[in-house]
């Protein structure tokens, strides 16, 4: 079977990419460049005839994807821009979204052997504006709220709103799009909501600042001094990359997933918990003071927290723990040579 993975040269993608291919798949990459096409084969190389990629320079424009979804059994998206600094919020929303209904038209017309799609939306897709602390959401949240900030406040809205607005209008343009053409596809939809992903990166990084956002973040708030000791108590969701990669996967093979909007997290944390969870770990760098050990008994609350049980129930899931994605992190970050 061949799977078509967007965005193949990303953090994620490698992963599912290469977690599909030690499972006797083979993998169709998508990448903006030759450069990045090759950067895809490299990571996999070991792999040799059961990859290949498509340059597909521009995922916005009409029939990008045309080429790209012929003859695969399966489509994984991920392919979206991730950032938090984009003045306008149509340089997130427009790549989302017409990416998005670009893979799903390219696979209507064109995608005779799909039978799966899977897109990876987030976590930000679901996030609500927390009313009282203790809520816990579930797949049947969306992110309205950031949409309206983003239609009322344009580049004046909450950085974060806009990459939530943008992932939570491609999911749910995805969602109108089966409806509408359901007796037209022969595919169906799972959509997999991660919160911060962690875990080694798999792509080529030479300095702390090549990494994707997800890991730069975690490696500013426990690997460097620079956060302000309020920003320590900050609460976030997490997942183990290689958890991520197998959501993936298992969603490709179990029939049962088709349909489902699917929450993929492995628990919450504040900044300062997992600080005090890796002093645990790894004493020494901390002791020398090679690691910021910011206020240990100001650990912070948490305000939400996300509902996994479908996750559990549908992908058979059970995942892997914090201080597994710690040490997996904090190893990859002493082997590059990143900590004095
Ligand atoms: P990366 O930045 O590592 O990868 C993003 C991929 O999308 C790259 O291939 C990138 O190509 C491509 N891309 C970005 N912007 C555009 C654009 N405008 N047009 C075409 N391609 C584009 O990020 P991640 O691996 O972290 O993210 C992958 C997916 O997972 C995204 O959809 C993201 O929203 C989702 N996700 C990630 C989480 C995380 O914590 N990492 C959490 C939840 C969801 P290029 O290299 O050319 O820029």
């Amino acid at each position: 079977k061949r799977v078509l993975v967007t965005g193949a040269n990303g953090f994620l993608a490698l992963w599912v990419a290469r977690t599909l291919l030690e499972q006797g798949y083979a993998v169709r990459g998508t990448a903006r460049s030759e450069e990045k096409g090759k950067a895809f084969l490299d990571v996999c190389r070991k792999y040799g005839d059961q990859i290949e990629y498509r340059v597909v320079e521009d995922i916005t424009k009409d029939g990008a994807f045309d080429e790209a979804v012929k003859d695969v059994d399966a489509i994984a998206h991920l392919a979206s821009p991730v950032s938090f600094t984009r003045e306008d919020p149509n340089d997130l929303i427009i790549p989302a979204v017409k990416g998005t209904m670009g893979v799903l038209r390219s696979a209507l017309k064109f995608g005779t052997n799909v039978k799966r799609i899977i897109i990876t939306s987030s976590c930000a897709a679901v996030m609500r504006d927390v009313k009282a602390p203790g809520s816990i959401f579930n797949e049947d949240d969306w992110a309205d709220e950031a949409i309206q900030a983003v239609k009322e406040h344009g580049k004046e809205a909450p950085a974060r709103a806009k990459y939530r607005a943008s992932k939570a209008l491609a999911e749910r343009g995805a969602w109108e799009f089966c409806e509408q053409h359901k007796d037209e596809i022969q595919w169906d939809l799972v959509t997999i909501l991660p919160p911060v992903v962690i875990g080694p990166p798999l792509q080529d990084v030479s300095t702390p600042a090549d990494l994707n956002l997800s890991l730069h973040e975690v490696y500013q708030a426990v690997f460097t001094d620079t956060l302000p000791a309020e920003a320590l108590k900050t609460q976030y969701s997490y997942v183990h990359v290689r958890d991520i990669a197998e959501a993936h996967i298992e969603s490709l093979k179990r029939e049962e997933a088709g349909g489902n909007r699917i929450i993929v997290s492995a628990g919450t944390e504040t900044i300062q918990r997992t600080r005090n969870r890796m002093c645990k770990l790894y004493p020494e760098m901390y002791a020398s003071g090679t690691l910021p050990r910011g206020n240990p008994d100001d650990v912070g609350d948490f305000i939400w927290t996300y509902n996994t049980d479908r996750s559990r129930r549908i992908l058979g899931f059970s995942y892997r723990a914090i201080e597994e994605i710690l040490r997996d992190t904090a190893e990859d970050v002493k082997l590059r040579g990143w900590l004095k």
